[in-house]
């Protein structure tokens, strides 16, 4: 059975009404009072040991421990700073549960099913997901399945467990323990919380990153007559509470490091903690078994300067009020592709709107609306596959790129010769599947 048999089986089987009327937005956002506290410790770090990396900006405005942006803040929201595809609508993540179930169905239906998400906002991606597993038991049968979560905020972690394990659920306060929160979904699947994905088990698992990777620390290069110079932030000499942008006045480590030999690009953002994770999601699904889906903003290796800020819905100076603000860098898909080498093959980037259609969202609109009669929801559904679709929103600002196991794909090479092809639901068109 492939993805379009999937698909309809699941919309067969949800009863109408599960939408929560209205965007799943809340107000529960904390407005943060202004605190200087980040930008005080930043200028007093640079003052001591000089300009830092923008990696290293950007780590301390997003994770601080203490004054992070992720690390106090639920940001998700109108009453927040962004809203992301799960946000918007459940046909989202239901479609990204069938993907889910249709690769496990590929890998021969495995007994175990460990499914990871990085970085996993209010939960409600993981919740749909779940709840598209609960429809599909009879395809997943005995399988045993568990949510694995890598999460670097307390304080989401804590909303997604209020989501997804209602008041069954242990926090452990030990810094080393490797699972730092545990509970289980009211249909039973055991959820654990990790801060790194190196913590997680391992076994035939699905990873999910969705507006992950855009989050993680880049450094920033610029070519300059004399080769490559590293982009550093430092303290604005005329207003020492404000930071500016400088060039390294020679190569540093990362310079001579992170800039590809053959760049053509006059400027780079590297992420290499992208890199790392990507490598160790490709180890995993060569050795145990498995595919990745990732969605975000990005490119195939051609974008330069891409850095930018959130607050409240608008574009905001990255520099200005370190930890009150999110700060994202569009995700280097070509980059991601060379880091996860030779043992797996990756699919994509294609846009979000492909994705989408071609993993049925038109039939499940079309599902949705006949058997809705209420004017005001179907407004609301009509409104949200736009925005989800549309390429001027974010049918075309968003990638969705796969990584899968060598052997999946060598299967589909047999079938192409065949005129088959390759079965990798969303990323083959829903008729051909
Ligand atoms: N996937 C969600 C949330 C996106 S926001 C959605 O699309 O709605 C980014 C998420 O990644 C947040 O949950 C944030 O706390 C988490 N995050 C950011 N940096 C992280 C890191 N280094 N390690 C683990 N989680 C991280």
């Amino acid at each position: 059975m492939r993805a379009l048999s999937l698909l309809k089986r699941y919309m067969s089987n949800v009863p109408w009404p599960i939408w929560q009327k209205g965007y799943r937005w809340s107000s529960s956002v904390q407005k943060l009072e202004s605190n200087k506290t980040l930008l005080k410790h930043l200028a007093y770090k640079i003052n001591a040991t000089g300009p830092i990396s923008v990696a290293e900006y950007m780590r301390e405005a997003l994770t601080n421990p203490v004054s992070g942006y992720y690390t106090r803040n639920d940001m998700l929201g109108p009453d927040g700073d962004f809203i992301t595809s799960p946000e918007i609508s459940q046909i989202f993540g239901e479609l990204l549960g069938v993907w889910c179930v249709s690769e496990w169905m590929a890998a021969g239906k495995p007994s175990v099913l460990h499914l990871v998400e990085l970085g996993p906002g209010r939960g409600s991606l993981a919740g749909d997901i779940l709840r598209v597993f609960t429809q599909l038991k009879s395809v997943l049968g005995e399988a045993e399945v568990s949510l694995h979560l890598v999460e670097v905020s307390p304080k989401l972690s804590q909303v997604q467990a209020e989501r997804l394990t209602r008041d069954q659920q242990q926090e452990f306060d030990a810094k080393e323990e490797l699972v730092y929160r545990s509970g289980t979904t009211h249909t039973g699947v055991p959820v654990c919380w990790y801060r790194r994905i190196e913590d997680v088990p391992k076994g035939f698992s699905i990873f999910l990153a969705h507006e992950f990777f855009d989050a993680l620390p880049i450094y920033k290069f610029q070519k300059t007559e004399k080769g490559w110079r590293e982009v550093l932030v430092d303290v604005d000499a005329e207003s020492p509470d404000k930071l500016r942008f400088v060039l390294s006045p020679s190569p540093t480590l990362a310079s001579a490091t992170f800039v590809q030999l053959d760049e053509k690009r006059q400027h780079v953002e590297v992420c290499p903690e992208g890199g790392v994770t990507i490598q160790n999601l490709a180890n995993r699904i060569a050795e145990d078994g498995g595919a990745a889906l990732i969605a975000d903003y990005g490119h195939d290796g051609i974008k330069t300067d891409t850095f930018r800020g959130y607050k409240g819905h608008q574009l905001h100076n990255v520099l200005e009020a370190p930890g009150l603000a999110d700060l994202t860098a569009d995700v280097d898909f070509g980059y991601l592709r060379k880091m996860a080498g030779g043992q797996v093959t990756c699919l994509g980037p294609i846009t979000q709107q492909s994705f989408l259609k071609n993993m049925g969202i038109d039939t499940r609109m079309q599902v949705l609306l006949r058997s809705c009669h209420d004017k005001d929801t179907q407004a609301q559904l009509i409104h949200s596959y736009d925005f989800l679709t549309n390429p001027k929103k974010m049918g075309h600002r968003f990638q969705f790129f796969s990584v899968l196991g060598r052997g999946r794909l060598a299967q589909s090479k047999g079938r192409q010769k065949t005129g088959t092809p390759p079965p990798v639901a969303g990323f083959t068109e829903l008729d051909q599947q």
